[in-house]
């Protein structure tokens, strides 16, 4: 029996007894068990809410999970990028000796000088091409 069923039984056995509706003791009965059937519908109209409530909250949950899944996925996109991408600058830089193309990062740039991956010959970087924005960057230690 739940509080509803409870509060329905009590009144019903108040009913049937035929009480006095005029005794003092009679009337504050009354009014108790009017009383406890207004709580029993508040806190059953909270329960239903709660219920609605947690289903919304599980549902905001997936939802949420989603856009971390999401989130996360687009960090690491992030990081991967940096690394050859996105935020630091890279060049392209061809070798006089043996003509090859290679590739350098900024970093490398300002440190002046790289060996050919190729042929070993050390080369030299002209700063002239790249404005003092693009040498200074964020790469001043
Ligand atoms: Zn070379």
């Amino acid at each position: 029996m739940d509080i509803n069923e409870k509060v329905a039984y009590i009144k019903g056995l108040t009913d049937g007894l035929k009480l006095n509706e005029k005794d003092d003791t009679v009337m504050v009965l009354k009014a108790v068990i009017d009383l406890l059937e207004d709580i029993t519908d508040e806190i059953t109209d909270l329960g239903e809410l709660y219920d609605e409530l947690s289903e919304q909250v599980d549902e905001i949950d997936q939802d949420l999970s989603i856009v971390e899944d999401d989130l996360y996925d687009s960090e690491e996109d992030d990081d991967f990028d940096d690394d050859f991408d996105e935020d630091s600058e890279y060049y392209e830089v061809v070798c006089p000796t043996c003509g090859d193309e290679i590739c350098v990062s900024e970093d490398i740039l300002i440190e002046g000088s790289i060996d050919c991956p190729n042929c070993g010959e050390e080369l030299a970087f002209d700063f002239s091409s790249l404005t003092a924005d693009e040498i200074n960057g964020d790469n001043e230690e």
